[in-house]
């Protein structure tokens, strides 16, 4: 008998695939919580049925959420991460010599103890000296921060259930008051494709444009997510992503990395034209 894991884009449209056990499952305060075991995708979580990280192409979404940011923002040392339960926002943080302080704020601790029990390729770097973890809602917990941090990685479930409000005007508007003065927020941004995801992404675009001066969005390709086609909000309040982007100072650290290079950092934040124009509409 054959199991597949399918996540459904439309009514019409599935990604699907096929499992070879599941490994772990429950249902937390906030989602329920699975991990498989698969032979094209190795080891994958789901939360609430969707797909988070799979082992074989989490290396993208971790290395575009935190490099593009990183190679920009040379004197990010102190950072907060909203979400990113699975920890892979983590492991490529640490790689950084110069950051001293990474804040991971997570709704649900049952998400981080089944990563690091099931997933230690994404959660082995939760217990860096330099990582706090805190347990709380990052809607409440950014309320309470005044230009506390460099940057701002915004790592979080797709605009419902607990991932709901990291998506609101409200919301943005802290992250902008937690920022230092030449701080920058980094979101994962939905995707383009599915009428219901371009429209999560118009109005998350639409609520960042209206919060920073400087408000970018750039490209990758994630097979296991919805389209494959995957979108990242880059806001600032002062560094711009290509202008104060130098190549040269970030090969110079020496971070190997399987899908970010110094030339798809530039080429990333070429979108295509309906794209252009899908953000256009609400800028
Ligand atoms: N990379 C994945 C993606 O792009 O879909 C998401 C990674 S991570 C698993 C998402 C995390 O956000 C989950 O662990 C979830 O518990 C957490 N989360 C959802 N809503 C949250 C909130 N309001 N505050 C803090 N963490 C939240």
């Amino acid at each position: 008998m054959e199991l597949w894991f399918s996540e459904r884009y439309t009514p019409n449209a599935q990604f699907s695939i096929r499992v070879d056990k599941q490994i772990f499952s429950t249902q937390s305060e906030f989602q329920r919580i699975d991990i498989f075991d698969s032979p094209e995708f190795g080891r994958f979580l789901a939360l609430d049925g969707y797909l988070m990280c799979t082992e074989k192409d989490e290396f993208i979404y971790h290395e575009m959420i935190v490099h593009v940011p990183m190679a920009v923002h040379k004197n990010a040392r102190k950072i907060l991460v909203i979400g990113g339960g699975d920890g892979g926002v983590v492991r490529e943080l640490v790689r950084y010599d110069r950051v001293e302080t990474i804040h991971l704020v997570e709704i649900d601790p049952e998400v981080v103890q089944a990563c690091k029990n099931y997933m230690p390729f994404t959660a082995g770097w939760l217990n860096d000296p330099r990582v706090t973890i805190f347990y709380e809602d990052g809607l409440k917990y950014i309320r309470r921060q005044v230009e506390e941090y460099d940057l701002i990685i915004v790592d979080s479930t797709d605009p419902f259930g607990p991932g709901e409000g990291l998506f609101t005007k409200e919301f943005y508007g802290n992250c902008f008051k937690a920022l230092k003065e030449d701080g920058v927020m980094v979101n994962q941004h939905e995707s383009p494709f599915y009428e219901n995801d371009a429209v999560a992404m118009q109005r998350a675009h639409k609520r960042i444009v209206q919060s920073f001066p400087i408000s970018r969005v750039y490209q990758a390709h994630i097979p296991s997510y919805s389209s494959g086609h995957w979108l990242f909000g880059f806001a600032s309040k002062k560094l711009h992503p290509l202008r104060d982007f130098d190549p040269e100072s970030w090969k110079a650290l020496n971070i190997k990395t399987r899908y970010y290079t110094t030339v798809l950092h530039t080429g990333c934040f070429a979108l295509p034209a309906y794209v252009e124009e899908l953000l256009r509409e609400v800028e």
